[in-house]
């Protein structure tokens, strides 16, 4: 199937599987995939290990801010656990993790961060072909994509997957505390000042409770068709 050089934005609620589906995308039209949640990860996984923020989530933003501007971060082929750089290391597991997953909505509420993602974003997405998954990405950081998916689903059935996902990675997490965290994600995600999570108006809602993987690809596929098709 052919897809013309296209910006794709998958924004919506944490869990509902907006990476899994832009991989996919990516994959089946030879798209870029960028994952801007693992860049909020990596900023939050730096401010954790350099005791940036404390247990109550208090932060020093003048210290983040000042290390934002020699922080490297970046998307790297070539190791099997993923493909989210620090520098040189690799640190996708780390990123995935409950500790950090508590710890990057407060994070991605300073709107330096958010800059400093955005800036990222952008220069990444200049090329065209890409699919990019997250919040804000249709709504503030590529307002003229030209196809904007915004993801919902139950947030049982999001919290459920999460867990299965974690549990698959060796972590003992159990259902009340994954539900929790997403209930807590969507709270913060969409009440914070800078760039709440929004769907943008030309944005097309995706609610896959109820949706394989497949189910979704179909739909897409059926959408893109629709609305590219001539061209
Ligand atoms: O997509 P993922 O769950 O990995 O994103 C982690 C967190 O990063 C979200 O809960 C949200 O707080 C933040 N985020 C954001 N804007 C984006 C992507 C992620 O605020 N575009």
């Amino acid at each position: 199937m052919h897809v013309p050089d296209i910006i794709i934005a998958i924004d919506g609620y944490s869990s509902t599987g907006k990476s899994s589906f832009a991989k996919l995308i990516a994959q089946e039209f030879g798209f870029m995939y960028l994952d801007s949640g693992a860049l909020y990860r990596g900023v939050t996984l730096y401010a954790v290990e350099h005791g940036l923020i404390d247990e109550r989530n208090v932060i020093d933003t003048a210290a983040l801010k000042d290390a934002l501007d020699t922080l490297d971060l970046h998307f790297a082929d070539g190791h099997e656990g993923g493909n989210t750089f620090m520098g040189e290391r690799c640190i996708e597991k780390e990123i995935r993790s409950l500790p950090i997953s508590r710890k990057v909505s407060p994070i991605s509420a300073l709107p330096e961060v958010r800059q400093f993602v955005d800036r990222k974003l952008r220069e990444l997405g200049a090329r065209k072909r890409v699919v990019i998954d997250g919040r804000d990405i249709g709504s503030t950081v590529f307002p003229d994509a030209e196809l904007k998916i915004f993801m919902t689903a139950d947030p049982q059935v999001r919290a459920m997957r999460r867990m299965k996902e974690m549990q698959g990675k060796g972590e003992k997490v159990s259902f009340e505390d994954v539900l929790e965290n997403v209930r807590e994600r969507d709270y913060i995600d969409s009440h914070r000042k800078v760039s709440p999570l929004t769907k943008a108006d030309d944005a097309i809602v995706l609610d896959n409770s109820d949706m394989t993987l497949e189910d979704q690809m179909v739909w897409i596929k059926k959408l893109i068709a629709g609305k590219f098709g001539n061209e």
